[in-house]
């Protein structure tokens, strides 16, 4: 890669199915970018109705490249020259910049979106090749070119480029509302709070702390995750609930089998009591079909039924190893494997119910002070923000 390319062209996928909502998309879009390439003050961004372009100005190419491709809503970039929309002018362009590819064979593509311009594709596509061929080495290979030349004619001018790269894809951050995202210090939570912000979802983290039992290493462990997460989005509100007091009402009144059980309704309750208050629209957690005993289909039932919040667990049907690739990528999943206690290890009981019976849980509850003690947890909540 190299400056001979001054300008990105953003191409948004996904976006261009949702009709009336575009507009608003990319404005947010458009936001996103500017906060995300704010480090470059060389950096101009230009909106068109299809497109967002990024003029680099003398912002280095593969560095900008590497944050664009990690913003939500956006589909795919090419790196293009703009030129007049004048065949002279294209022809001359494409035959230059070809020379600076490597390969033997080569194919021509044009899409005219300006119907004003008064030459046809086809016939752009034969004269610009025909060019190619009497000033070069290069071969025509329509069906398995080394090269493929693209030349797009739009209004403000024709983009020639060669190479698409595959982007992030999903909506921009923002366009799907605020979840409450249940972060344990664990694989699997960090990776579902990253799908659903490249769904466009904002995040705010509920975790439940135990100390003494846990320690304060727990919280850097959850503030470094967040920090590799604020590539997606730049500032992270994380709840810190005081949960010690639950912890030990459960497991000083509560058959061993069912505490975690217990512990994961508490947990539920307290998480949709935080929703409501900062207009989370659902909670999330990272809770995988099968992966342990209160994860089962049986016990998320017997869970779930505190609460008639809407919950999304974005890896559910996901392998761990899966899960575990997209953490590396992500680089949470160094900082996920530190040791660490979680409330929901340091309590683990040896035989944890997989089918947890939901009147006998209600039995268990009812005689305990559960509300009250959740009531006091939400009060006493403590809130840091990731930057
Ligand atoms: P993870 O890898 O995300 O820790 P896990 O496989 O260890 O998940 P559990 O410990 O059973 O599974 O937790 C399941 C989910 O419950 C977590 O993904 C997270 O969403 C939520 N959770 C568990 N412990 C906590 C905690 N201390 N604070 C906040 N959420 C938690
Ligand atoms: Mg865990």
């Amino acid at each position: 890669m190299d400056n001979k390319y001054d300008l990105i062209m953003i191409r948004f996928g996904e976006l261009s199915t949702k009709g009336k909502n575009k507009k608003e998309f990319i404005s947010l879009l458009f936001d996103n970018l500017r906060n995300a390439l704010k480090e470059y003050p060389s950096i101009y961004l230009e909106r068109r109705y299809d497109h967002l372009y990024i003029h680099l100005g003398e912002a280095p190419l593969s560095e900008v490249v590497d944050i664009v491709k990690e913003i939500p809503g956006i589909h795919s970039i090419s790196l293009v020259k703009r030129v007049d929309s004048d065949i002279d002018e294209i022809k001359e362009s494409a035959l230059s910049l070809i020379k600076g590819e490597k390969g033997s064979t080569f194919k021509v593509n044009c899409k005219r979106a300006n119907k004003d311009f008064p030459i046809h594709s086809e016939e752009v596509i034969r004269s610009v090749a025909a060019v190619i061929l009497k000033n070069t080495e290069l071969k025509v290979d329509v069906h398995n070119p080394d090269i493929l030349l693209s030349i797009e004619i739009r209004d403000e001018g024709t983009y020639i480029f060669f190479k698409t790269i595959p982007c992030l894809g999903g909506y921009p951050l923002g366009a799907g509302g605020k979840a409450l995202m249940m972060l344990s210090g664990g694989i699997d939570s960090p990776v579902a709070a990253y799908l659903l912000m490249r769904k466009g979802v904002r995040v705010e983290c509920v975790h439940f702390a135990s100390p003494p039992y846990t320690s304060e290493g727990v919280l850097i462990k959850l503030e470094d995750i967040l920090s590799q997460l604020s590539h997606y989005q730049s500032e992270i509100r994380l709840h810190i609930v005081p949960f010690t007091k639950i912890q030990e009402c459960i497991y000083k009144n509560i058959p061993e089998p069912y505490c975690i059980t217990e512990m994961r309704r508490c947990m539920y309750k307290i998480s949709e009591k935080i929703a409501r208050k900062r207009n989370c629209l659902v909670i999330a957690s990272g809770e995988s079909i099968g992966q342990v005993a209160s994860q089962t289909l049986a016990s998320m039932r017997t869970i779930n039924e505190v609460t008639s919040y809407p919950i999304i667990r974005p890896v559910a049907v996901m392998d761990k190893e899966e899960i575990i690739k997209l953490a590396v990528r992500l680089g949470t999943y160094d900082i996920s494997i530190r040791p660490y206690e979680d409330c929901c290890t340091i309590f683990a009981p040896k035989n944890p119910k997989t089918a947890p019976k939901l009147d006998e849980i209600k039995k268990y509850e009812e005689k305990l002070p559960l509300d009250e003690l959740i009531d006091e947890a939400v009060q006493n909540t403590e809130v840091r923000v990731i930057k």
